[in-house]
């Protein structure tokens, strides 16, 4: 158990710093999608949120997911101890209603104007790109998406290597949904059927809320197919961030952290078709 409890703690770590230098290698070599603002100053922002997260995810709620986890093992809670299958099938399982989890504590995340608060951060974002994956709340991280994992494993029975599994799926598939690179639309069309492409997380990040309320799923978009969420449209039409977050002083660390505890009002799609509309005029 202890390779595991250092796994979850360190390792992660380790695997999330090389994927992010292989992306930001990738999105300076390759042709991007979306053209860079500011890019360095960009970086450095969002890279605050991961040095937060490391002190507060990693060395704290790791130890309570772990202390957690395996009481629950311990006295033998949830689904999969009462059904007799081999461990590939219970490893396969876990992660898909780990994900499945995730997707309702997103969309209800999206549906909560207090949770929304938290969770705009990461949507406020105007220039998605791999350093993206790091913009999040550290109290939402923790307090609210730490749990889903906990009650993933209290409902359906999962163990650490499950979730050890999950986080190293996930930790590559989040950099490519947020990475500024091409992806041809025929993936969306194939893989896209099954799992989350890059193009259908970047419609989540579209401005107008009727985008950014659909593809709430990580890794399986087979759930946003399943409970109606999923929706589409071409990437080059796709605008990032919140209108309401656009403001430069709206996109630094600081003011992101201290933006939950602020009246900031969301802005509908019927408001931005309006807003839009006049922009258009006053051209
Ligand atoms: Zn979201
Ligand atoms: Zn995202």
């Amino acid at each position: 158990m202890d390779t595991i409890n250092s796994f979850l703690a360190i390792n992660l770590n380790y695997i999330i710093i090389t994927l992010m230098v292989i992306f930001y290698t990738l999105e300076l070599v390759l042709n991007t999608q979306f053209s860079f603002k500011k890019r360095p100053r960009h970086l450095v922002h969002n890279l605050l949120f991961q040095i937060v997260l490391f002190f507060l995810v990693y060395l704290f709620w790791a130890t309570v997911t772990v202390f957690s986890i395996e009481w629950l093992n311990k006295n033998e809670i949830g689904l999969f101890y009462m059904i007799n299958m081999p461990l590939w099938l219970k490893l396969v399982l876990g992660v898909a209603m780990i994900d499945m989890v995730t997707y309702w504590f997103h969309r209800v995340a999206h549906r909560v104007p207090f949770l929304w608060r938290f969770h705009r951060v990461h949507h406020s974002d105007t220039s998605v790109d791999a350093s993206t994956n790091f913009r999040a709340h550290p109290l939402e991280l923790i307090f609210w998406f730490g749990t889903s994992n906990i009650i993933a494993a209290a409902i359906f029975g999962l163990d650490l290597l499950t979730l050890g599994l999950y986080f190293l799926i996930t930790a590559p598939i989040f950099f490519l949904e947020h990475t500024n690179l091409r992806f041809p639309a025929w993936l969306d069309k194939t893989v896209g059927l099954v799992f989350t492409t890059p193009n259908m997380h970047k419609i989540h990040h579209e401005q107008d809320q009727y985008y950014t309320d659909s593809n709430y799923a990580d890794i399986f978009i087979l759930w946003d197919r399943l409970f109606g969420t999923f929706k589409y449209k071409p990437i080059q039409e796709i605008k990032f961030g919140l209108r309401e977050f656009e403001d430069e002083k709206k996109q630094s660390f600081w003011w992101l952290l201290k933006s939950p505890f602020m009246n900031v009002k969301r802005i509908d799609s019927e408001q931005l078709k309006k807003m839009d509309m006049g922009t258009k005029k006053n051209e």
